[in-house]
């Protein structure tokens, strides 16, 4: 493994964030990215994820960002020739408390201000959009029917071939262990295959961000939390595409995988 000694950008990180930047970098004519991932690319929490893309959040500056995201996944197949299993499958929360519904009166007005298609419906017209529900004990749903999912693989695969296209080195296998100081700014990281210099560091290291933090004497405000996905056999009792749909009360949630179902206690 050649590391470089120098990079003007150094990305700690090779997940689903880190490609980004250095695919986002190079595009825009930033030269010398050197990303630094320990494992393999892809291999952390982007590897778990359910794959769900929703506009449906709390904050403007989410749903702005999720906005971006989806317009970047209508296209991707061009920008990055590769098939990111993008599909407009919806995103369905189930939800019985009253003032949880209250709760997401401000939400859907924000989100409906910045394009966003949403909408309350009564649990039996939850229940035409995923048959299989038991709606008994809901007072309504929330719909996000442009809101879908895509494949963390292969968007995290497009965006680091892309990137290495531009001349980004995405290193497998380094671990960053130090983060170099001086004159009150970073300097570059020491890895597990020697120094890079670099005037730019950036902390994509996901749920060890607060630790890549701590290197440089930075408090985080990151706090890992352990979350599960489980799939099921081939399931065709809930016949397909079914949303992602979520129970507000407890968190749970699945939507079909293939064949399968999956599930997460959230
Ligand atoms: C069960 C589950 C389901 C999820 N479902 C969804 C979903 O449906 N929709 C959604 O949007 N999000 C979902 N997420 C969240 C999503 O997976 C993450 O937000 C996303 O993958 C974070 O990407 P990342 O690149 O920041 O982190 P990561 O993918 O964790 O990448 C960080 C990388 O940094 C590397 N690294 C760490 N420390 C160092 C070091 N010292 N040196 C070098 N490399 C280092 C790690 O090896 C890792 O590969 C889910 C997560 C889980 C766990």
């Amino acid at each position: 493994m050649s590391v470089p000694r120098t990079a003007s950008v150094l990305v700690i990180g090779g997940g689903v964030v880190g490609c980004s930047i250095a695919y986002h970098l190079a595009r825009r004519g930033v030269r010398d990215v050197v990303v630094v991932e320990r494992e393999t690319v892809g291999s952390g929490t982007t590897s778990k994820a359910a794959g769900g893309i929703r506009a449906q959040f709390p904050t403007e500056t989410e749903i702005r960002f999720s906005l971006e995201s989806l317009r970047v996944l209508e296209s991707f197949r061009d920008e990055f020739g590769v098939d990111p299993g993008f599909r407009r499958i919806g995103y369905l929360f189930l939800v019985s408390d009253a003032a949880d519904l209250q709760g997401f009166e401000a939400r859907i007005a924000l989100q409906r201000r910045l394009g966003v298609d949403v909408r309350v419906v009564t649990p039996k017209e939850a229940q035409a959009i995923v048959p299989a529900l038991h709606v008994e004990d809901l007072i309504a749903a929330v719909w996000g029917p442009r809101d879908g999912l895509a494949g963390p693989a292969e968007v995290t695969a497009g965006f680091a071939r892309r990137a290495r296209e531009l001349g980004v080195r995405i290193l497998e296998g380094v671990e960053t262990t130090g983060i170099a100081l001086g004159g009150g700014r970073v300097r570059g990281v020491e890895t597990s295959e020697g120094a890079v210099a670099a005037p730019v560091v950036v902390n994509a290291a996901g749920p060890a961000a607060a630790r890549i933090g701590r290197l440089a004497g930075v408090v985080l405000p990151v706090y890992p939390r352990r979350r599960h996905i489980f799939y099921t056999d081939p399931f065709p009792d809930l016949p397909g595409p079914v949303p992602i749909t979520t129970d507000r009360a407890s968190g749970f949630y699945f939507r079909k995988e293939l064949e399968q179902v999956l599930l997460s206690p959230g």
